[in-house]
């Protein structure tokens, strides 16, 4: 299969980074994802683990529980979902319940990604249902984006280790 994303698939993935920022705006780790169906986006969702208390407020989680309910229906045929970063196992296991038809993602995740960085549940042998994947669509922006929001958390970790040792040494 070609692993071309369309001008289209920029268009949208540009949809699912504006909604990433909105989890980096809570302090979650920015990603985004809309699920789309006949050219209408039919569920959105953004990260939310830890503004919620809940390890499964994934982006792709959120998409497909506001798609299922937007159509009625707990299986989502013919739709594309698009994340800014490569769902994770428990996504994967989502979308191929859902029965999503193509996934569209930006960044890879070599820590855990299972759309073919780490494993491949998108497309294994085993399972039933087979999803097209198309990968890198817009991944410089989605990959930055991640790696900027890391790269300011480890900084305001060090400047909060600095200020507390210097109130530290003032007590001394
Ligand atoms: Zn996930």
């Amino acid at each position: 299969m070609m692993n071309v994303s369309t001008e289209q698939d920029e268009y949208w993935m540009a949809q699912a980074i504006t909604l990433a920022t909105e989890a980096e705006a809570l302090g979650e780790v920015p990603v985004g994802a809309i699920i789309v169906l006949d050219d209408k986006i039919i569920g959105r969702g953004f990260n939310r683990s830890i503004v919620d208390s809940d390890p499964s407020a994934h982006a792709e989680i959120l998409a497909i529980r506001d798609a299922a309910k937007y159509i009625d229906n707990y299986r989502i045929v013919n739709a594309t979902l698009y994340v800014t970063l490569e769902p994770c196992p428990m996504c994967a296991g989502a979308i191929v319940h859902g029965r999503i038809k193509r996934v569209v993602y930006g960044a890879s995740d070599q820590k855990t990604g299972a759309a073919g960085s780490v494993m491949d549940l998108l497309r294994h042998a085993a399972l039933n249902h087979k999803v097209d994947v198309n990968s890198g669509c817009m991944e410089t922006i989605c990959s930055a984006q991640i790696s900027n929001f890391f790269k300011m958390r480890r900084k305001q970790i060090k400047a909060k280790r600095m200020a507390d040792k210097a109130r530290a040494d003032q007590t001394l």
